[in-house]
Formats: structure tokens, C-alpha cells, sequence
């Protein structure tokens, strides 16, 4: 069996949407520069960028001056003109939360103040008769109205993004599974199977569920640690699709990062209902009995998680009992669009969310980079990160090739 040995300036370790709008944006910046893609699948893009809902959010729900609002209003502007230019799927299909009762208004009040403090374009409140126009199978009593926010093809954007790097001389090396991280005085030697190395100049890691483990062998801390959330998906039967026109949400839990279970058609014609939010028995484990104790000793043994347990402990008793029993799933999402029953709604394909955690047991909203001599780590790159990744990227890009000593992005 051969090795594969290779140097370059720069190394991106993770072929996903964050790690390929990196490694692009870097060619972009200095396009002399060597380098190389490190994938451990033989795909692209095949965890957390293939595996999400496709929806191009408009900033409705983030902290005004969080990064997450910066990049996101930036990121669905930047990708509506890259689709177009490259013939991609994007569809501005609209979006409203909706408000089940009058007790919920005051927060959907709080996300149009949010709205507007991030520039979502056109965003409304509007009752519950202007709800039946937009959506007329949808009930509520109120609801906010972002017509902007849009459907996509993730993956389909993540591989012209591949192919964007290849044009400008990078290489990709899929089934390359980085185990070891050596950072030597001038360069970071990166070790996969059977002895493969990699000595590049810099290195940036964006690893999505894998993203702490890497980071720690590359010298960083271990907190905050990555908790996998699965999150799964149901297709709805082909009559409701021509009764949905855009995306229905729910006003979201305040002290979630999720937004919960939300309807979404997608760019292929399908009506999709999901995800829901279930700690995953594998980092990678998008069913139920897909268990890896190694990784479920390592989330459940941890304190953070503990302290995190004991203070969401009904919520994670009522998603764990949604994800077992498909009735719950269809009367949740029946309270908006009545008539839907378990009948109708087929097992679809789950994803995994790298939802990062801190000690303390409090889970990281923000997007979290941090240097570590010649790595820059991401740390977390949560939703809406795949909407976010054209600016994320450019922004990961200026970390890397920087010369500052300064600790990069750090904000929560
Ligand atoms: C259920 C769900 C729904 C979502 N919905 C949306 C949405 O509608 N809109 C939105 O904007 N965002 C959404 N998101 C978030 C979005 O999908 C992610 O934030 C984004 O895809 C993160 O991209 P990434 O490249 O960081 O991670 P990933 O896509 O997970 O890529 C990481 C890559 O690193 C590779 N890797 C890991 N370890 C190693 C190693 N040791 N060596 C080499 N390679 C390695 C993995 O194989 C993987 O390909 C959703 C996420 C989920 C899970």
C-alpha cells in the first residue's frame, strides 16, 4: 500500500461548506500560495453541510452585533449572487414564525426588533388574516414575515466551491482522516491512515463535529467541548405539497439555540418537517441505534453536560419523546398546519448538529475561532453557518494569513 506524503503553504482540514469556502477564500486572497483540502470521507460535504434543512436564513432571530447576525446577513446576500452567477439552486420562497397564541407575541416581537437591528430586507408582523394570504393552510394568531429567506442546495454550492479551488491550483485529498497533529517550529505536520502525512505552513481546522477533538491534538483547550444533537426529518406525503408555499417556523425557546420543528420545502420539490433536537448516541450517529460508547461516555461523563442535563431536563425528556413517537411529531406540527397526522409523514434522512458546550454546561450560540500557534481552529460553526459561509470563510481566511499574535474571533 502506498502513502501519500504532500506539503503545502496552507492545509484546511474538513471538506464541508466552512472548510471549502475557507480554502477558497485563501486562493482568493493569495493566489500563490500552495495548498491542500484534507477530507476523511469520499465525499464532499457529506455530514452536518449535506445533512441540514437548505434554508439561506435572513438574520431574523441573532443578537444584534453577534457574529452570527454579521455574517448571516452578509452570507445571504453574498450566496443569492454566487448561485446565480453559477446557475445554482436558490429559491426566495419566504418565510413566517409563527405565533400559536397571544402569550407567544411579545417574543415574536423581540425577533422583528432583532430583524430590523440586522438588516433583514422587508421583514413584517402581520395577524393572523394576512398569515392565511401568505400561508392559507397555516393557523396562528400572529405572525413575522421575512419574504427574503430562501431555499438552497448546500452541497450542490459546497462542490462548486471544490471546484472554485481546484480552477485556482488547490489540491483536495478526500479519504484523508487527520489522526495527528504535530506543530513543529516552522510548519504543522498532519498524520491520516497508514502513515499519509501533510507538512503545511499554517493550518486551519473546520472539522464540524470533530472540530474540539482536532483542535485539542493541534494544542487547544478542550472547552467547549462539541455535544451532538440529532435532529430528524420527516418527508411529508405529496398532496401537502401544494398546500405549503414557503417556510413556517415556530417562535423559538429563548434558551435554545434551535429553532424548532419548521416546515420547509426543498429546492427538489419536497415538503420536509423537522429537525427536532435528541442528543445523539454517536458523533457521526444519524439513527437511533447507531451508538459509539466512546462518545457517548465522553458527552455524558463530562460535568458541562451534567450541569446542562439538570437544568433541560423536561425539554430533553419531550424531544426525546417526540423523536420515538411519530403522533407527537405530527400533533406539534398539526397545531400549524391543521389536519396533518402521523399518516402522513415518511422517515427522511437525519442530521447531526456540532452544538458546542461549555464547562459550566451552557451551550455556545456564538461562532468560536481561535488561534493556536500556526492553527487557527473553528471551534463552533453552527446554523446559520452553511447561509454564512461566503464572509465566514473570508473572514477565516484573513485569520490565517495574518501575522497578528492576537487570539482571533472569540465572541459568545
Ligand atoms: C439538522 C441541521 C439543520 C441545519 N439547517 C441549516 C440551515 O437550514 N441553514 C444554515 O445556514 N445552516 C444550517 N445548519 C448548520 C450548517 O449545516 C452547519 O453550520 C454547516 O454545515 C457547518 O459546516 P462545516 O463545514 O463547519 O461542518 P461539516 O459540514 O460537518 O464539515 C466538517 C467536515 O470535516 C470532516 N472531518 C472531520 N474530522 C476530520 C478529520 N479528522 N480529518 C479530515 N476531515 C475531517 C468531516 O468529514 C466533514 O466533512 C444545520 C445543521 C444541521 C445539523
Amino acid at each position: 500500500m502506498s502513502t501519500a506524503q504532500a506539503s503545502a503553504d496552507v492545509a484546511v482540514i474538513g471538506g464541508g461548506i466552512v472548510g471549502l469556502a475557507a480554502a477558497r477564500a485563501v486562493l482568493q486572497r493569495e493566489p500563490t500560495l500552495s495548498l491542500v483540502v484534507l477530507e476523511k470521507e469520499e465525499r464532499l460535504a457529506c455530514h452536518q453541510s449535506g445533512r441540514n434543512s437548505g434554508v439561506v436564513h435572513a438574520g431574523v432571530y441573532y443578537a444584534p452585533g453577534s457574529l452570527k447576525a454579521r455574517f448571516c446577513t452578509a452570507g445571504r446576500a453574498a450566496l443569492a449572487a454566487y448561485t446565480a452567477e453559477r446557475h445554482l439552486p436558490y429559491v426566495e420562497c419566504g418565510k413566517v414564525v409563527v405565533a400559536l397564541r397571544d402569550a407567544e407575541i411579545p417574543r415574536l416581537e423581540e425577533l422583528y426588533r432583532r430583524s430590523c437591528a440586522n438588516g433583514v430586507p422587508d421583514v413584517r408582523l402581520i395577524d393572523a388574516d394576512e398569515l392565511r394570504r401568505i400561508e392559507p393552510t397555516a393557523r396562528g394568531v400572529a405572525a413575522l414575515h421575512s419574504p427574503r429567506t430562501a431555499i438552497t442546495d448546500f452541497p450542490a454550492i459546497a462542490r462548486s466551491f471544490a471546484d472554485d479551488i481546484r480552477a485556482a491550483g488547490g489540491r483536495i485529498m478526500t479519504a484523508f482522516p487527520v489522526q495527528h497533529i504535530e506543530q513543529r517550529q516552522d510548519t504543522v505536520v498532519l498524520t491520516g491512515r497508514n502513515g499519509d502525512r501533510v507538512v503545511a505552513g499554517r493550518v486551519l481546522i473546520c472539522a464540524g463535529l470533530y472540530g474540539d477533538r482536532l483542535a485539542v491534538m493541534a494544542g487547544d483547550a478542550p472547552e467547549p467541548r462539541i455535544v451532538p444533537f440529532r435532529g430528524d426529518y420527516y418527508r411529508l406525503t405529496p398532496e401537502w405539497r401544494t398546500r405549503v408555499r414557503g417556510l413556517i417556523y415556530p417562535v423559538p425557546d429563548p434558551g435554545l439555540p434551535f429553532l424548532g420543528v419548521h416546515i420547509t420545502p426543498t429546492v427538489g420539490g419536497e415538503l420536509l418537517v423537522g429537525p427536532n433536537a435528541v442528543l445523539a448516541m454517536a458523533r457521526e450517529g444519524y439513527r437511533a441505534r447507531t451508538v459509539r460508547p466512546d462518545e457517548v461516555l465522553d458527552a455524558i461523563g463530562w460535568p458541562g453536560f451534567l450541569r446542562f442535563a439538570r437544568r433541560y431536563w423536561r425539554v430533553g425528556c419531550a424531544e426525546m419523546w417526540r423523536a420515538v413517537s411519530r403522533r407527537r411529531f405530527a400533533a406539534d406540527v398539526a397545531a400549524y398546519l391543521p389536519g396533518i397526522t402521523a399518516r402522513d409523514l415518511i422517515r427522511a434522512r437525519a442530521g447531526v448538529r456540532a452544538q458546542a458546550m461549555d464547562a459550566a454546561g451552557r451551550l455556545v450560540d456564538d461562532f468560536i475561532v481561535r488561534r493556536v500557534g500556526k492553527v487557527v481552529a473553528v471551534r463552533n460553526a453552527p446554523s446559520p453557518a452553511a447561509t454564512s459561509s461566503i464572509p465566514i470563510g473570508e473572514e477565516l481566511a484573513r485569520l490565517l494569513l495574518s501575522t497578528d499574535d492576537v487570539p482571533a474571533v472569540e465572541s459568545q
